[in-house]
């Protein structure tokens, strides 16, 4: 029964869709066996006909379809009801043209802004407007990470004053502020000694080693600080941030011709992961700039920080 498909045959719709092919091919399915078991039932009807003898109490000159459906009434009272009753299901559940058109009209203004107007339109669309959808899988950047290495710590004392004051005292306790003022902007701080052995293939956003230099008079020349940047990844940038910042926190003078060979080729630069920037920094000296160093340490954190924080601005 197709009365269902019905809409599909209207002329206005007349490019095939799904529907209504299925609903021709079952039609011709259902007339080709019609077909047969018409055939079939004629032949049986000559078959016994042909091969009656003389003398049947059927007369002869009765017409042949007479005969057989004299002979078939009971087929032919069963064939009579059964499509009286497809026919009166049919107009029963068939919808009126115009409730036809109502419902494919209306679907098809809908679905015409979304989809081909040229193409073939079915009640059955649902038209789903387009939704922006969020890129799920955009890549996020790496979690910031920096390394600090407390210079001498866990190794030896380093330089040493001559009232007992050690280099290692000045770079632990720089090494735990700035770690403290850095985790409060929400970056992870892997606090190093010396020779840590996490600095084998050690990989971050970025590595700080901090020093000291001489307790030693030189001159009231000796006053500043140095910063040489690892030769095997390009810490140039992370230098120029962290020399910045420091001359504007501190106003202390930057000494860039007096880099020792000790720290142009400081071991942790090659022990690192090549693609980790480094650098190493002598904060002061710790005879001329000891004051600062240990009374008055907030300027010198608040400048290595800003210098670290504004190489994460450059490379974020
Ligand atoms: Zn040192």
């Amino acid at each position: 029964m197709h009365v269902a498909y019905r809409p599909f045959y209207d002329e206005t719709h007349t490019a095939p869709n799904g529907l209504l092919l299925i609903s021709l091919s079952n039609n011709a399915i259902e007339w080709v066996l019609f077909a047969n078991c018409v055939w079939c039932f004629v032949r049986y009807n000559i078959d016994i006909m042909t091969s009656r003898p003389s003398g049947s109490r059927i007369k002869n000159e009765t017409p042949f379809i007479l005969k057989v459906l004299r002979r078939n009434v009971s087929i032919v009272a069963f064939l009579v009801v059964a499509m009286s009753g497809m026919i009166a299901v049919y107009w029963y559940f068939n919808p009126n043209p115009a409730s036809v058109e109502a419902v494919t009209g209306a679907v098809a203004a809908e679905s015409r802004d979304f989809f081909d107007p040229d193409a073939p339109l079915a009640p059955i669309l649902k038209p789903v407007k387009p939704v922006p959808v969020t890129q799920r899988t955009q890549q996020s950047p790496p979690p910031l990470r920096i390394g600090l290495i407390a210079g001498h710590r866990g190794n030896d004392s380093g330089t040493e004053c001559e009232d007992g004051l050690t280099e290692v005292e000045i770079t632990s306790d720089l090494v735990e502020k700035l770690a403290t003022v850095l985790r409060e902007s929400g970056i992870r701080i892997d606090s190093l000694d010396e020779f840590d052995p996490r600095l084998n293939n050690y990989f971050a956003t970025a590595l700080m080693s901090i020093h000291v230099d001489s307790c030693d008079y030189v001159n009231d020349l000796a006053t500043g600080f140095k910063i040489s940047g690892s030769p095997y990844t390009d810490s140039s940038q992370f230098s120029i941030c962290v020399q910045q910042a420091y001359v504007e926190a501190t106003n202390l003078p930057y000494h860039p011709n007096s880099i020792t060979p000790h720290m142009a080729d400081y071991h942790a630069f090659r022990e690192i992961s090549p693609g980790t920037p480094a650098l190493i920094i002598e904060v002061g000296f710790l005879h001329l700039d000891r004051d600062r160093l240990v009374n008055d340490s907030e300027d010198v954190v608040n400048g290595l920080a800003d210098g670290i924080l504004c190489y994460l601005e450059e490379v974020r």
